[in-house]
């Protein structure tokens, strides 16, 4: 589904990424693990076109992505992606801050998507809060909606940038698991950076292991788990323990 091929990234005169090339297929969890400032966040934006890159070249659904900005409307639309903080619209309920996209944006009407909606909010156990405004939601419930708002532009691949990293330990569960829902119940082919390695090592298909902006390795999950190829790796894996 998604290719990238020798993506270089620099910002000014910094050297970010190098060199970065990976496949992913339909259907797949890749994981993203690497030390702090390594540059997961800066790779995932590239792939939405948050970020311009300098080299390299990105296919996705079998296109070639150049940097026309009329192709990455489109791929937005088609690669959904949850970030650590929800930014949900304060000033909106739940309901209108996940029919934003669909309405305005792909200009669906709401009588489909309506029921598309209700469905997702029922499987994230959130049904009950669609008149609700973020302030009244916890940090788990908000990223719950998140997700939920990403979904409901029915992309073909998600991205998720450590989206419990601010949440507390208990919430974490809850969103950990509609995570793997998604990647086992509706095969969501998924790129994920998260710091919970058990939740890594449960849904990661492969790993793929950057640090100073190189791919160190890309390894099937449970033998990255078992036995990372690098020492950087399981010098990495050791200091999650
Ligand atoms: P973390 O695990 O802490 O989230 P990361 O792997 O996501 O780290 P990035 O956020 O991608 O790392 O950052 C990679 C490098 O790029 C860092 O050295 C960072 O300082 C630098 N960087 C990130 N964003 C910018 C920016 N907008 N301008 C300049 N440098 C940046
Ligand atoms: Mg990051």
């Amino acid at each position: 589904l998604l290719t990238v091929s020798h993506l270089e990234k620099s910002y000014q005169k910094t050297h970010i990424l190098h060199d970065i090339s990976f496949d992913l297929d339909a259907g797949e969890v890749l994981t993203l693990l690497g030390p702090s400032g390594s540059g997961k966040s800066t790779l995932l934006r590239c792939l939405n076109g948050l970020e311009a890159f300098q080299a390299g070249t990105l296919t996705f659904a079998g296109e070639v992505i150049t940097q026309k900005a009329k192709q990455w409307q489109q791929l937005r639309q088609q690669i959904g992606m949850v970030f650590q903080s929800y930014d949900l619209f304060p000033n909106r309920t739940v309901l209108e801050n996940i029919l934003l996209g669909p309405l305005k944006v792909q200009k669906r009407s709401r009588e489909t998507v309506l029921p598309e909606v209700e469905k997702l909010l029922q499987q994230v156990g959130m049904r009950d809060y669609r008149d609700a405004y973020p302030r009244q939601l916890s940090g788990g419930q908000k990223q719950r909606i998140a997700i939920v708002r990403a979904l409901a532009l029915k992309p073909r691949l998600m991205l998720f940038d450590e989206v419990t990293a601010s949440l507390d330990p208990e919430m974490v569960r809850d969103v950990l698991t509609i995570i793997r829902q998604l990647a086992d119940t509706h095969q969501m082919t998924m790129l994920v950076v998260t710091h919970e390695m058990d939740f890594a090592q449960q849904i990661s298909d492969q790993v793929l292991f950057l640090a100073d902006g190189r791919i160190q390795e890309q390894t099937p999950g449970p033998q990255f788990f078992k036995r990372p190829q690098t020492s950087r790796a399981q010098n990495f894996l050791a200091s999650m323990d």
